[in-house]
């Protein structure tokens, strides 16, 4: 049960007017007739969802790779609704897409991370849904930049589109590997406090790009206030066409969902402890940079100790203390940190600094 207060603080959206975490489940790609519906008709059984998801049209980054069945599974889906009374949802990257989905009579719509990144093609679709009534979920874009995920809901908004909810799917990145798509739960916690009226769901298969961490990723995402979850399942998830290492049976699917514990309950003051994991994970996440930019800032520390050491110059240079101890003060001073709490910062800062320089004139004795 949701209680009142729950209610009006957030989600007066029709995604959330019934339970928390809503859930959806379903394959990455509709790839055959069976296995849409052998994959809903086991999850029907399963009880752990409440929303069919299968890609019709899929954005893939290869040419000649599986680009979706297209309109040909749209049927399929409505067998789906027939057999499991499932709603199904379906990503639109066009307003094709969207006028073929609204005649089969898909229920919900969602916008690809693809697709978020481009506002031409966002406000293609917003202006097929123009007087439409149907719910949108809109993934954020690929890349870090929650200014255009906000900019996608202000077209949908502007076109008439009442029920908007988001997508966190994570951000693409050069070299990562223990993500498919790195979460950077700070930007999503910034496209909440900027639309808190929206329900937000975590898509831990794009995060994860791995079925081993999807129910940590999931876990967090509900810790964090999250209202749902997306989650990629499969009758037969190894011979998927698409997205195979991440995608899940409906039995694997089950236990993750299990797995997933509530920490605060509705009765209880779950909303400002979650708050409080937000604030959190956005100071971690601070002082993570932080932490790297000091690095970066030692680095550059000992190349001046190189240099120094190739043209016997001194370490520690009195003019040039001075002159970091004034720079740093008037910054802060513009930045509304005391005085007393600069010098104490950047008195600890120079002398590793001191100590790092050392090291490379030792190092080359
Ligand atoms: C998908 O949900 O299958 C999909 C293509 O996701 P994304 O837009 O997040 O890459
Ligand atoms: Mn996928």
């Amino acid at each position: 049960m949701i209680n009142e207060e729950f209610k009006k603080s957030k989600k007066v959206n029709w995604l959330t007017k019934e339970k928390r975490p809503i859930v959806i489940a379903g394959p990455c790609s509709a790839e055959t007739e069976d296995q849409v519906i052998q994959t809903a008709v086991r999850l029907k059984e399963i009880g752990k969802s409440d929303i069919f998801r299968a890609g019709i049209w899929k954005p893939r980054t290869s040419p000649g790779s599986f680009e979706g069945v297209g309109v040909k599974g749209l049927p399929w889906l409505k067998t789906v609704k027939e057999l499991t009374g499932f709603p199904v949802t379906v990503e639109v990257a066009k307003a094709s897409h969207v006028e073929l989905c609204l005649e089969n009579q898909v229920d919900i719509l969602w916008i690809g991370a693809r697709t978020t990144v481009n506002p031409f093609a966002v406000q293609e679709i917003a202006e097929a849904l123009k007087s439409v009534d149907i719910p949108v979920l809109i993934k954020n874009p690929i890349n870090p930049d929650v200014a255009l995920w906000i900019g996608a809901v202000e077209r949908l908004r502007k076109s008439g589109v009442k029920e908007l909810g988001a997508i966190h799917r994570g951000f693409s990145n050069l070299g990562e590997t223990y993500y498919r798509n790195r979460p950077q739960w700070q930007i999503a916690i910034e496209f909440m406090r900027n639309n808190p009226d929206l329900p937000m769901l975590c898509d831990p298969s794009h995060i994860c790009g791995r079925r081993d961490i999807l129910q940590e990723i999931g876990q967090k995402a509900m810790d964090l206030d999250y209202d749902g979850l997306m989650i990629e399942t499969h009758i037969d998830p190894d011979n998927a066409w698409s997205d195979a290492m991440q995608q899940v049976t409906p039995e694997t699917f089950a236990s993750i969902i299990s797995g997933i514990k509530l920490k605060y309950d509705f009765e209880d003051n779950f909303r400002l402890q979650s708050k409080l994991d937000q604030l959190r994970e956005l100071i971690d996440n601070i002082d993570d940079e932080i932490i790297n930019l000091l690095s970066n800032r030692m680095s550059v520390s000992r190349d001046i100790g190189l240099y120094k050491k190739e043209h016997d110059m001194t370490i520690y240079q009195h003019k040039r203390w001075n002159e970091i101890i004034g720079r740093t003060c008037k910054q802060g001073e513009k930045s509304g940190l005391s005085e007393e709490f600069i010098l104490k910062y950047i008195s600890a800062v120079h002398d590793e600094s001191i100590d790092q320089q050392g090291q490379v004139m030792k190092d080359g004795e």
